[in-house]
Parts: C-alpha cells; sequence; structure tokens
C-alpha cells in the first residue's frame, strides 16, 4: 500500500416533484417524447422560469438528513454549455451558494463507522436526452429537461471503491426514506459521478483528480473506481504523471474510456440567472420541514432492535429498503409475534421480491393478510412447513386464507387417533431404528418425527407428533 485512495462523490438525484422544476410541465418517466414540454423547457426565447417551491422543500429536507446547513438566501446560477439535449444552451444551477452546506453521512465498511463529509447540496434542472441510432440520425426527447435535480457533492473523504458504493447505498437509503427522489439508477434518476487521486501514504496534499462517469449501479461504482485506482497506480510506478480527465466507465467491457480533458468551472462561465430573484427561505419554513422529517433508518434501526428485540443482522435487512421496513411493521400489527413477522419478511417475502426482481408495491400479499397466515401457525392450526404452500398460492389468489388452507387439504392434523395411526406404521417400516432408539440412541427421535411428519404430508401438528412419539417409543 504505497499510495492512498482519495474518492469523493457528486451524486444527481432527480426530484419526485409533481411537475418540472421551472415550469408547470408534469415530472413523469417513460412518456412518448417531447410530450411532456412547454416553451420555457423547450428554452424558447421570452419565456420565463418560476422556481418549483416543493424542489427547494426536497433539497432542505434532503440537507437537514445529511446534517447540513441551510443557507437563508441562495442563488441560482447559470452554467453555459452547449449539448443538443440542452436548448437554452445553459443550465440553471446553483453556484457559489448552494442551498445545503457542510454536512455529514456516517457510512460503515466492514463494520468499521466512518464520518464523509458533505460538502454541499444544490438544486438545478436536468437536460433532455439524446436518443441514438434513429435511423441515420439521432432523436432529441426533452421531457427530461427541466426535471429538478438536487447535486449531493461529498468531501474527498472516501478511502476506498468499496466506501464509495457503501456511501452511495446509504445516500440512497437516506433519499428514499425521505420519499425526495425513487432513485432508480437504471432510469436515471440517482447518477454519480467520482473524483479519484492518489498520493503517497502519509501526504497531506491531494494528488491530480480524475473523474469517472457514468456508473449506473453500485456494482459499476465499485468496478470503475477499483479499475480506476489500479490505472493511476500504474501510471505514478511507472513515473508518470496523472493527466486530469474525464472517463466514461463501459460496464459491458469493464474498461474506463477517456472522454475529454476535464473541464474546469471557469469553462462554465457561470454568472447569477438574471431571471429568478434570490432563493429566501425562512427559518419557519427551515423548522416546519424539520419537524416533518420522517425517522431515518439509524433511528428506526435502533427502535427495531429495542421494541422488537430482533438481532442486527435482521434488523439491518429489515430497515434496508423504507417500505420493507414499513411492510414488516404492518405485519406486526396485524398481533402476530415480531419474530415471526420478520423470519417471513425477510425470507419468504424479499426471495419471491428477489426473484420477481419487484418492489412491494406490486407485491400481490398484503401485510394484512401475511399477518393472517401467520396466525394460524401460531394458533397451531397449521404447519410452518404447510404455510409456506399456502403462501405460494397467496401469491396468484385473492381467496380468504382460511379457504386456500382448506383447499390445499393443509390445514394441521391434531387427530391423536389418525396420528396413533401414523406412528404405528413408521415404527413398524423401522424394526432396526426402533432397536437402536431402545438401546439408548435417542437421537433418533428425529428420525422418527421426520418419518410422521412425511407420511401426513407435511400436515401434522408436530408438538402432538413429539407427545405421542414419545410414549409410543417409550412403551412396549
Ligand atoms: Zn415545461
Amino acid at each position: 500500500m504505497k499510495y492512498e485512495v482519495v474518492i469523493g462523490l457528486e451524486v444527481h438525484a432527480q426530484l419526485s416533484t409533481n411537475s418540472k422544476i421551472f415550469c408547470t410541465c408534469a415530472n413523469r418517466y417513460g412518456e412518448a417524447p417531447n410530450t411532456l414540454t412547454c416553451p420555457v423547457c423547450l428554452g424558447m426565447p421570452g419565456t420565463l422560469p418560476v422556481l418549483n417551491e416543493q424542489a427547494i422543500h426536497f433539497a432542505i429536507k434532503t440537507g437537514l438528513a445529511l446534517e447540513c446547513s441551510i443557507r437563508r438566501y441562495s442563488r441560482t446560477a447559470r452554467k453555459n454549455y452547449f449539448y443538443p439535449d440542452l436548448p437554452k444552451g445553459y443550465q440553471i444551477s446553483q453556484y457559489e451558494d448552494p442551498i445545503c452546506y457542510n454536512g455529514k453521512l456516517l457510512i460503515e465498511t466492514d463494520g468499521k463507522p466512518r464520518e464523509i463529509g458533505i460538502t454541499r447540496i444544490h438544486i438545478e434542472e436536468d437536460a433532455g436526452k439524446s436518443i441514438h441510432g434513429m435511423g441515420s440520425g439521432t432523436g432529441v426527447d426533452f421531457n427530461r429537461c427541466g426535471v429538478p435535480l438536487i447535486e449531493i457533492v461529498s468531501e474527498p473523504d472516501m478511502r476506498s471503491p468499496a466506501e464509495a458504493r457503501a456511501y452511495l447505498a446509504k445516500l440512497k437509503q437516506i433519499l428514499k426514506y425521505l420519499n425526495v427522489s425513487d432513485c432508480n439508477m437504471e432510469e436515471g434518476s440517482l447518477r454519480c459521478d467520482a473524483n479519484v487521486s492518489l498520493r503517497p501514504m502519509g501526504a497531506t496534499t491531494l494528488g491530480t483528480k480524475t473523474e469517472v462517469k457514468n456508473m449506473n449501479s453500485f456494482r459499476a461504482v465499485e468496478k470503475a473506481l477499483e479499475y480506476e485506482v489500479a490505472r493511476q497506480t500504474t501510471v505514478l510506478d511507472e513515473g508518470g504523471r496523472i493527466e486530469a480527465v474525464t472517463l466514461f466507465w463501459n460496464d459491458a467491457t469493464e474498461e474506463a474510456v477517456l472522454m475529454r480533458s476535464k473541464e474546469e468551472a471557469h469553462d462554465y462561465r457561470y454568472f447569477p440567472e438574471p431571471d429568478l430573484v434570490p432563493i429566501s427561505v425562512p427559518e419557519a419554513m427551515v423548522e416546519t420541514i424539520r419537524g416533518q422529517l420522517p425517522e431515518l433508518p439509524a433511528a428506526r434501526a435502533e427502535r427495531f432492535l429495542k421494541a422488537y428485540g430482533l438481532n442486527e443482522e435482521t434488523v439491518r435487512i429489515l430497515i434496508a429498503e423504507v417500505e420493507w421496513a414499513r411492510y414488516f411493521e404492518d405485519v406486526v400489527k396485524t398481533g402476530v409475534k415480531a419474530k415471526s413477522a420478520a423470519t417471513w419478511v425477510t425470507g419468504e417475502v424479499l426471495r419471491v421480491l428477489k426473484e420477481r426482481e419487484a418492489g412491494l408495491d406490486d407485491f400481490p400479499v398484503s401485510a394484512s393478510r401475511l399477518g393472517e397466515l401467520i396466525r394460524y401457525i401460531e394458533a397451531g392450526k397449521i404447519s410452518n412447513q404447510a404455510a409456506k404452500k399456502v403462501f405460494e398460492t397467496m401469491l396468484t389468489s385473492d381467496q380468504a386464507v382460511a379457504e386456500l388452507i382448506e383447499a390445499a387439504g393443509l390445514s394441521q392434523v391434531s387427530d391423536t387417533d389418525f396420528l396413533e395411526t401414523i406412528i404405528r406404521e413408521v415404527l413398524a417400516a423401522h424394526p432396526e431404528e426402533l432397536a437402536r432408539y431402545r438401546e439408548g440412541k435417542k437421537q433418533l427421535m428425529g428420525f422418527f418425527v421426520g418419518q410422521v411428519m412425511k407420511k401426513s404430508k407435511g400436515r401434522a401438528n408436530p408438538k402432538i407428533v413429539n407427545q405421542l412419539l414419545q410414549s409410543a417409543l417409550e412403551s412396549d
């Protein structure tokens, strides 16, 4: 380890406001190209922007959650550059006076907590999107033009690609808890650029940094940064110098290609936006938003540990997504034990979500129905194994849980006459094991229970089987 890795991240999150940031066009993804546009977001001459207050609320909410200071008076700035999907020829952003500054985010890698500084959070508008390969040309879709973004800039505090990944994951989790962005990386509503440099171990000045773009998944962030760290290491080892460049990560080839020499702030000729007044944020507004902050992941984890007596790993899984945590609590509210609810949510529910690559929004089993199913197990009316089968049918049927259990013939058998018959058959079929048991090999109890369960097709009540078996094995 000759060099220390220094990474800072710039994360853009699309805000889930109803309308765009400077006009009344709807802010929606996936509509037909150029159907969500108006003269303002198309940059027609003579139009004027009007700032969307909801975007400011969302930015402040994020700032407070990341322990930032909120600037009472901030300004917008013009960032000038030409690109076909930017009809105005400039982007309205913030430069000198971002709305939030000086915050922090706690991350953890390999059980080691670290604090990552947040330099600033500013608001800006998104550009449109070029669609290449349309016949011989390129089309431009302006639906995304004017969609509100926040850019969250970290301090260069991360010391490894794994930390950068952990930071991004934590940030995404918080944004989702705040409900300010859907953070869908595939749809581009959460985008991440990284600044990477190396310096000799122990050095205090920063080395020349490069910028890596186009990392569209957590995995890509880690891979791309590992690639860039290795590349810079080789350059430095061979006595070369790092050039300040921008690199474009290609996920398919797992290589970063040089895009252009990195631009500097003065290339954009920032100046105060003349079409908008400064943004004034009254103290009362900040306090109102602070009062509306939801319970954040760290606080929720602590509460889950204490209130439900779950282990840390289970809690970590449950709070990973805000909707999982909510669903779990909704199941608990139906009156079942927290541990059973946690086992079902982290087990069967997440397994199905993973298989379907879906979220809980389209999950067919409501928390109250899952709670009902668990109550049947807790009441001893159905075995855990049988409940899993019923759960499968609940994925495709709205029928009452009781009816599904009945229809599947899965209600638990506690009829002692019936179970005793099965036990007699099992003992008769395994005389050798029976003899060994009676000679003192008591571990064979599990084997006999298994055989009885199998013969009853998983429907036998295990508690009663245990009692009946015990007396059958001890008698004679
Ligand atoms: Zn518009």
